[in-house]
Order: structure tokens, then C-alpha cells, then sequence
């Protein structure tokens, strides 16, 4: 074999064996771990400094992803999308390097995916139409013979920067480097990406893209020498080079400096933090140490700097990127967001005082309890959530391995973890003489400011049209001819098909492949006296998993908006028991957490609205009887009388609304839309959309005027939700530790306030009708509606609501529009970031959706032809076959214990049974063009219900024609 293998070791923390190996040939670094998961993943990165803010890094991320030698197609990471059963397929570019990662449940396709990915980062096409297309070109208005840019990566970095938190953090972190590649964006500022030539483009690939400079990395069940002999054949052929890749330490500041800039913004609000270069990797005490502090000092309502800033009242939330682990030397962030402009400076200084407080003093040993086992928990407990388990071991390892440290040591975590504790728990100050090494006594410090400016937008966009402008006039007519030419080449080949014999060349599974039978999930119902529980017996290394489900059926419609705040009030204000920093410390110290939501959805069939008020919560099976208590005095003794604490949330909430608005347009203007077409959506944009805004900002002015009558009516929201009528609870741990649990578990539900016992069945909320009459409830709904904020980029949307019968073939076609003609309409040749639709079964409800897009009235327009392209779609049996494999991979997506519980549970609440869904998977399988051209005439039918709204400028929308702005509805947001 030609690879050395340089360490095997079997890391229990992982449950893997792990082998560090080298290719002789090439020095290409391998990390191959195997174990019992069958959600297998690959990774291929590179180290990739940037040398300018020109995005060259992203745009090639993106570019590699678009043909390659093997694989000549316009876009095979289209076609895997397509077509996979992939459980994650995507691409990162980080200030320093790039990485590729894959991962998937089905051994054939996960090496399909590996082969896909390794042909397109060592053997792309990379063509000057690929560059001009996912970078930048320039464009001629037909009309008045102007120029713009245009480019995918152009466009979602306008996106990025048009959000306060998002270009806040970058500058902090960029702040504290400036003469290294982490001083630059490497995503690519809009302002200097145009200076990126294809040039310096592709001299880049062939710099960094090989495999001297490649970190390579397989996890799974399947078997490790296959993954040798796989990567052999595909690296063979190169030889090593000296790749000078590793970028150099930042010379550390002799004092802290300061940094000033502004963001598109009326209201007088500033983000301030105060930003440290902390100590290269390789030390792993200090390196968890750090990760622990961190957790102590922010991350809970009660750490006490979080709470000496939310307490100072000088903001509305937190803001900085606190601890970040990705770069060769570590950095923490920590500030304030929503800070009158005057105020700033009182930030800084309370930071560092609040540090030399806890350094003299000494910090609770409540908080480091609670932090030391709530980290812990979250290492053991390694719950990604649905990113692949492996993927965050390849990102974790990645931390040390990309700076030449052995990936392995970071992993073993445990001997680490427990010399910490004896130093924490043993009284020596440990947290204390860390916050004094690396915060107070380091000068390597900078404090990051940006203030508002209304006209930041206008005068970038005057900035780059007079820069184009000047462009224009130095070009020649030849030279705007071959402007106009290549872009109209660049449309043409985006319009023209790939060939069936290049698409041939994609592997892919066949429909034999997939099982035919939907998956099971076990459920099992039992009483816990006056309440009935839904049990799974499922292997989670006896970790509880109980969810406490609250039917909001008893809950007046104007109390609604208040569910949100009744999560954070139940958790976060104390009970009579424990004040709120001691209940916090309680739940860290003996649980892994307990968080609230809400669950709104449509009933299977019925169109009716099932809503649901949720306790998440989580413990060692051995801790069970300790987080029961505390459920307990949550449930019964919360403490809602704080006026101080609870205006402190709602603060919190407002600020984290209103920051979120621009980054989640999409969803922001989804949710406004779909609000008019049913129930259960009218009730979740009063929790979580507009309506919510509305409802907090209004809120936090009525606690200093009116306390008496927003107190009230907190508690009667409390009343009305928390009971055992039409309460359910749901629990996921194995059977053993599930039985010795019973006892305990019935004698906490019958604790709980009654309003009536609950017969087990699922309450089902009266409400009104659904709104497929597209009249939006009580009043018509506008045929058009605008939210408007200071964004640079749009969002755009239009909602059906379908009376045709639900049908699993209908996902199939909304899966190809997606993959096929949005993907190619919106973002290849519109230029936005994202386009997509939604489509839910119970609901009816279809939407189509575009995310940080340029344009306006060309995504209405091309939302206009969504119909009638599907009504009269002629599609080959190759493309069905694929489109079916990819919406089976969507249905059965992997899931972990917990979720697997969770998800078995939301089944059950809204009557979506097993037969169910065995049904809508045929329908999936057996799909077919007839069930495409019906489904586009489902949509062409209920067109004349259809709601239509965007997010953007005000400018922006008021571009529009006169056809799309009368009777609409438009409202300045921000
Ligand atoms: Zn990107």
C-alpha cells in the first residue's frame, strides 16, 4: 500500500478507530476513522490563504463545483442534488482554507459522492464562463447601455454585507490580524472582487488544489482499506510539491487599537466588542480551558458577564463572536449590539472591569459547575443535529491537523477534561488565572465598533455605479461589444441543455436501490396517570429525552404572540425555589438542557391548525429525579413578576427579530405570505414573524407604562398553556433505563395543574376554516406585499394554496423545479444566491421562494411561467429516476435518537399515520410526468388565490411597475 501509517489509535470519546496516515507519493494527509455509524462522510480540504479581498477562495469553491474532467456537465453538484441520497453535500470556504464534505447512509452512494467531489477539486474545467459566471462580469443594460455586475458569489456577498451581525463579527475578527490572510474577507468584499482577473483565478486552483496541500478524511462503517485503494487510483499521477500554504502568525500587539466603520442604518444603534488574539492550538488544556471560560462567562443568563452587560442596560443583546477555534491562533469576541452611538466607549470599559472583578474576586462556583458538566454533556453527548456526526469530528479535527498538529490528540478529549476539573473544582483559581493571562494581562486586543449611516447603501451603490461608469467611458466600442458578446454567450450556454451522454457520466443508485418500505419508527403510547406519554425505545446511551407537549387549545388567539416569551419566562426568571441565576446553575449542573418551542402545524386531511407549547428537555438516565425537580418548580412555581429580567428578554427578543429580518428575508416574507392562507400559519407568524416584531416592540415600551396589565397577562398565558388537559408527553431512551424511569415519571405528571384530565386523544384547535379561498381569514389579502429594510439584495416570493389531494408525487416534481429550472432560472441566470419552493403536504400550501437575488420583477416574471412549465413538462426517465431518488433521500434524512423520538411525536400530533406515509412513498416511487404536468396544473389553477410579496429597499420596490404596487400592501420594516 502507498500510504504510511504514521498513528492508529481507538479514541473511546468517538467510539472509532483512527488511523493518521500520509501518501508516499504525494504527502497528501489522510485521517480514516471507522466505527459502528452508518451515516457515513468524507472530506477533501485545502489550505487557502487569501492575498486580497478579491473572493478568489469562494469563487472557487463554487467554481470547481460546476464540471469536471470525469464529470463534463454544467453543474454535477446540481446533479447529486438532484439525485443522492446524500445526508449532506455542500462546500465551505473559511479564512484559511476550503473544504469539500459529503456524507450519506448508503455505502454505493456515499462513493459516488467521494468521486464526484475528488474529479471536480483535482480535475475541474474551471472555464472563463464558469468564472464569469459564479464571480463576476459585467452586464449592458439594452436600454440605456449602462454597465453592472453580475455574478453569483458577487450577489451573495452584497447579501453578507448588508447584515450588521454578520459584517460586525468579520470585522472583529479581521481587526485582530491585520498583516496575516485573516486580516482579508475571504469570501470577497463586492467592492474589490471585480479586481480578481481569470488569470489569478486559475493560477489559484493550480497553487493550493493539489494533494500535497490536501487534508483528507473518511468516517463510517464502511471498511477502512477500501477507502485506501479508493484514493490511491484517484491520486495517482502527481508527485509532492512544497506548497507554502501555512499562513503566518499575526506579530502580536504591543497595545490595544481601536476600529470604526458604519452599517446601512437609520435607527441610532451600534455594535461594539472588544476582541482578543488568544494563543496558538496545540496546548489542549488551554485550548478546552478557554471553550469552558467562554461558556462560563456568556453563555447562560446567568454568566456573569453576559448578565453584567444585559443587566447594564447599555444594549439590547450581546454581540461578538465569542470563541473562535478555526483560526491557527484562537480569538474571543465578546460586546454589545443596539448601543446608543455615545455609548460605546462605557462597553469596553464595563467588559474589562466586569474581567478584573471575577479575576480579584473569583467566580461562583455554581457557574463553573454548571458550565464544566454542561460542555461535558455537549462532548459526550456529540449531538449535531441533523450535520452528520462526522462531518463535525472532520471540522473539529481540522483545528489542530491544519496547523501541522496531530488531529488525533484533540480528540481524546477525556484526560484533558478531567485534569481541568481537578484544577477548576480544587480552589486554585484555575478560570481566574486564565481570564488574567489571556484578557487583562494581553495587549493583543482590539475594540470593534460600527455605527449607523442611513445613506452606507446609496453611497456604496453610487461608489461602484461611478466606478463602472468610468469603466465605461476607458472601453472602446470593440470593447463593449465583447462585453455584450460574452454575455450573451454566457446566457446561451447557461440556457442550453447538458448532453444525455454527459449527464451519463454522473453515477448514480437505481430505483431498486431504495427500499420500498417507509420507515418505522417505534412508538409505543402509555399513561402516566392523568397524562399520556408516547414512548420510543431507541439506544441513547442512557441519555433521557423528554418532551412535555402543551396543547394551546385553552389559549385566547390575543395571547398568542405572548408564547414565544412564556419559553424564556418559564426558564430564565426563576422560580419560587431559585432565583433565575441559581435555577440556571441547577439545570446546568444536573441536565443538558431544557429549551422551549412551539409547534404549529396543519392536521393531516383536516386543514385544521394543531398547536402545541413544547419543553424540550434532556438528562443522564441517573439524573432523571434531579431534572423532574427542577421540571417541577419550572411548571408550578415560575417566578413571572421581574419586571426588570423580563424587559431584559424582551429586549433580547426584539433585537434578535429585528437582526435576523435581512439574513432571513426568505423565511421573513414565506411566513408573511403563507400567514394568509391558513390557520396554522396565521398563529406561527404571530409567534415568529412580523407580527412578533410588531408585538415586542410595542411590548417593551407598555412594561414601563402599563407592568400591571402585561404581568396579567403573562400569567394567564401560563394558565392557559401549562396543564395536564390535552398535555402529552414523549420520552426516548432504551427500554431498561426507560422502565427503572416509570415511578419517577408518574409522580411528576401528577403534579401537574389539571384543567381537567386528558383522554390521550389529540386535541385539535376549533379555529377557523382554512383559508383556500385566498381571502386571508376575515379580510381579502393583498394581491401584493412589501416588507421593506435597508438591504442591498432582495427576497422575493409568491404562495398557492392548492385544493388539489395531497400526493408524495407532487414532492417529486416540486424537488426537479427546484433542482432543474429554479436553480437555473433564479440563480444561474437571475444571479441570486437562492431559489426554491416549499410544498406541505397537510397544509396544501406551495410557495416559491428566491434568497439574496438582485433582481425584482424578473422573479415575478419567472415565477409566472412555474405553471405552465411543469403543465407541460416532457421529462426522461433518467431525470424522474433521479428527482425520485433525491425526494426519497429528503423523506428519509438521517436522523439521531432524539430526533427520531421528536419527529415520531409531531407524526402523531398532527395524524400522520405509518399507512400514511407508506402511501405518499409510493406515490414517490411510482412518480411520473403525468404527475408533474398535474401538479403544474394544481398550481395554474389556484393562481388566482396566490399571494405575492418581496423583502428589499424601498428604492428597490419602488421600481416596480405600477401593476405590481397596486392595492399592495407595503410596510417599512426596518
Ligand atoms: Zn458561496
Amino acid at each position: 500500500m502507498s500510504f504510511t501509517l504514521i498513528e492508529e489509535r481507538f479514541i473511546h470519546e468517538i467510539d472509532s478507530t483512527a488511523g493518521l496516515y500520509r501518501h508516499d507519493a504525494t504527502g497528501a494527509r489522510l485521517l480514516s476513522l471507522s466505527n459502528k455509524d452508518e451515516n457515513k462522510a468524507f472530506g477533501i480540504g485545502f489550505r487557502t490563504p487569501p492575498s486580497r479581498s478579491d473572493g478568489v477562495a469562494h469563487i472557487l469553491e463554487h467554481s470547481v463545483l460546476c464540471g469536471s474532467k470525469k464529470y463534463p456537465v454544467k453543474e454535477p453538484f446540481v446533479e447529486l442534488l438532484k439525485g443522492s441520497l446524500n445526508t449532506f453535500l455542500n462546500a465551505f470556504t473559511y479564512p484559511d482554507k476550503t473544504v469539500y464534505p459529503v456524507a450519506s447512509t448508503n455505502k454505493k452512494d456515499f462513493y459516488n459522492l467521494v468521486d464526484v467531489y475528488l474529479d471536480a477539486v483535482f480535475n475541474p474545467l474551471i472555464s472563463e464562463d464558469t468564472f464569469r459566471q459564479e464571480g463576476w462580469h459585467y452586464e449592458v443594460d439594452p436600454e440605456t447601455g449602462d454597465l453592472s455586475y453580475k455574478g453569483v458569489v458577487f450577489n451573495e456577498m452584497k447579501g453578507a454585507y448588508s447584515d450588521p451581525d454578520d459584517f460586525h463579527d468579520d470585522l472583529c475578527r479581521r481587526s485582530l490580524f491585520p498583516d496575516s490572510p485573516y486580516g482579508l474577507d475571504s469570501g470577497g468584499d463586492p467592492r474589490v472582487i471585480p479586481q480578481l482577473s481569470y488569470g489569478e483565478f486559475k493560477a489559484f486552483h493550480e497553487t493550493y488544489y493539489h494533494p500535497s496541500n490536501a487534508f483528507i478524511y473518511f468516517y463510517g462503517d464502511d471498511e477502512p482499506e477500501e477507502r485506501l485503494a479508493f484514493l490511491e487510483s484517484r491520486l495517482a499521477g502527481y508527485s509532492k510539491l512544497e506548497i507554502a500554504s501555512l499562513p503566518a502568525p499575526q506579530p502580536a500587539f504591543k497595545a490595544p487599537i481601536h476600529r470604526t466603520a458604519y452599517y446601512e442604518g437609520k435607527d441610532p444603534k451600534a455594535w461594539t466588542a472588544v476582541n482578543w488574539a488568544l494563543g496558538e492550538h496545540g496546548d489542549h488544556e488551554t485550548s478546552l480551558g478557554l471553550a469552558i471560560l467562554s461558556h462560563i462567562l456568556t453563555a447562560t443568563p446567568a454568566s456573569p458577564l453576559r448578565k453584567a452587560l444585559i443587566d447594564s442596560g447599555l444594549g439590547e443583546d450581546l454581540a461578538g463572536f465569542g470563541l473562535e477555534e478555526s483560526l491557527r491562533t484562537m480569538a474571543w469576541s465578546v460586546g454589545l449590539k443596539g448601543v446608543h452611538p455615545g455609548k460605546t466607549a462605557e462597553v469596553e470599559a464595563l467588559v474589562l472591569k466586569e474581567l478584573s472583578r471575577l479575576a480579584e474576586r473569583g467566580i461562583d462556583k455554581n457557574s463553573v459547575e454548571a458550565s464544566l458538566n454542561t460542555v461535558e454533556f455537549a462532548m459526550r453527548e456529540k449531538n449535531t443535529g441533523r450535520f452528520p456526526r462526522g462531518l463535525a469530528i472532520y471540522l473539529e479535527a481540522l483545528n489542530d491537523w491544519l496547523y501541522e498538529l496531530n488531529p488525533l490528540d484533540s480528540l481524546s478529549f477525556e484526560s484533558v477534561l478531567e485534569a481541568i476539573k481537578r484544577k477548576a473544582l480544587g480552589g486554585k483559581g484555575y478560570f481566574e488565572s486564565l481570564i488574567r493571562k489571556w484578557f487583562l494581562d494581553n495587549p493583543h486586543r482590539s475594540t470593534v465598533t460600527i455605527l449607523p449611516d442611513p445613506e452606507e447603501g446609496s453611497k456604496r451603490e453610487a461608489e461602484e455605479k461611478e466606478a463602472l461608469a468610468k469603466i465605461k467611458t476607458s472601453l472602446s466600442k470593440d470593447e463593449m461589444k465583447a462585453i455584450e458578446t460574452s454575455a450573451r454567450r454566457l446566457k446561451a450556454l447557461q440556457e442550453k441543455p447538458d448532453s444525455p451522454q454527459a449527464l451519463a457520466t454522473i453515477p448514480g443508485l437505481t430505483l431498486e436501490d431504495l427500499p420500498r418500505e417507509s420507515l418505522r419508527l417505534p412508538a409505543q403510547e402509555v399513561r402516566l396517570g392523568n397524562i399520556p406519554l408516547l414512548y420510543h425505545d431507541l439506544p441513547t446511551s442512557s441519555i433521557l429525552y423528554l418532551d412535555l407537549a402543551f396543547s394551546l387549545e385553552n389559549l385566547p388567539e390575543r395571547l398568542l404572540p405572548y408564547l414565544g416569551l412564556l419559553g424564556r419566562a418559564l426558564l430564565e426568571m426563576g422560580t419560587e425555589d431559585f432565583d433565575y441565576v441559581a435555577l440556571s446553575q441547577e439545570l446546568g449542573k444536573h441536565t443538558g438542557g431544557v429549551r422551549a418551542n412551539s409547534l404549529m402545524a396543519t392536521r393531516w386531511k383536516k386543514k385544521e391548525a394543531v398547536a402545541y407549547f413544547l419543553l424540550r428537555a434532556k438528562a443522564m438516565a441517573d439524573k432523571t429525579p434531579r431534572l423532574l425537580e427542577l421540571l417541577s418548580s419550572i411548571l408550578l412555581g415560575a417566578r413571572l413578576d421581574n419586571k426588570e429580567r423580563f424587559k431584559q428578554i424582551v429586549l433580547e427578543e426584539k433585537a434578535q427579530s429585528e437582526a435576523s429580518f435581512i439574513p432571513a428575508g426568505h423565511a421573513m416574507i414565506g411566513q408573511r405570505l403563507l400567514s394568509r392562507l391558513s390557520e396554522s400559519e396565521r398563529k406561527s407568524e404571530l409567534i415568529n414573524g412580523l407580527e412578533q416584531l410588531y408585538f415586542l416592540r410595542e411590548l417593551a415600551g407598555r412594561i414601563d407604562t402599563d407592568w400591571a396589565s402585561v404581568l396579567s397577562e403573562l400569567k394567564e398565558t401560563r394558565n392557559a398553556v401549562i396543564r395536564a388537559s390535552g398535555c402529552i408527553a414523549n420520552a426516548t431512551i432504551d427500554k431498561d433505563d426507560f422502565e427503572k424511569l416509570m415511578p419517577e415519571l408518574r409522580a411528576f405528571a401528577a403534579k401537574l395543574p389539571a384543567g381537567g384530565a386528558g383522554d390521550g386523544k389529540v386535541p385539535v384547535l376549533a379555529g377557523k376554516a382554512d383559508y383556500t379561498n385566498g381571502q386571508g381569514g376575515e379580510q381579502p389579502a393583498p394581491p401584493y406585499e412589501y416588507l421593506t429594510a435597508p438591504s442591498q439584495v432582495n427576497f422575493v416570493g409568491r404562495a398557492f394554496p392548492l385544493i388539489a389531494e395531497a400526493s408524495g408525487a407532487f414532492l417529486v416534481a416540486k424537488k426537479y423545479l427546484d433542482t432543474a429550472y429554479l436553480w437555473e432560472k433564479v440563480r444561474v441566470q437571475g444571479g441570486a444566491y437562492g431559489g426554491f419552493s416549499t410544498y406541505d403536504l397537510n397544509s396544501g400550501n406551495f410557495m416559491l421562494l428566491s434568497y439574496r437575488d438582485p433582481n425584482l420583477q424578473e422573479t415575478f416574471q419567472i415565477f409566472d411561467t412555474v405553471p405552465g412549465y411543469l403543465a407541460n413538462i416532457d421529462i426522461s426517465q433518467e431525470e424522474l429516476k433521479r428527482a425520485i431518488i433525491g425526494t426519497i433521500g429528503g423523506v428519509d434524512s438521517y436522523l439521531l435518537p432524539d430526533m427520531k423520538g421528536y419527529v415520531s411525536l409531531v407524526y402523531h400530533l398532527t395524524g400522520y399515520g405509518h399507512e400514511d406515509r407508506q402511501r405518499m412513498r409510493d406515490q414517490i416511487l411510482d412518480a411520473s410526468a403525468a404527475d408533474f404536468r398535474a401538479f403544474g396544473k394544481a398550481i395554474a389553477e389556484a393562481r388566482s388565490r396566490a399571494v405575492s410579496g418581496a423583502l428589499g429597499s424601498a428604492q428597490r420596490i419602488e421600481t416596480l411597475p405600477e401593476s405590481y404596487r397596486r392595492d399592495a400592501e407595503i410596510r417599512a420594516v426596518l
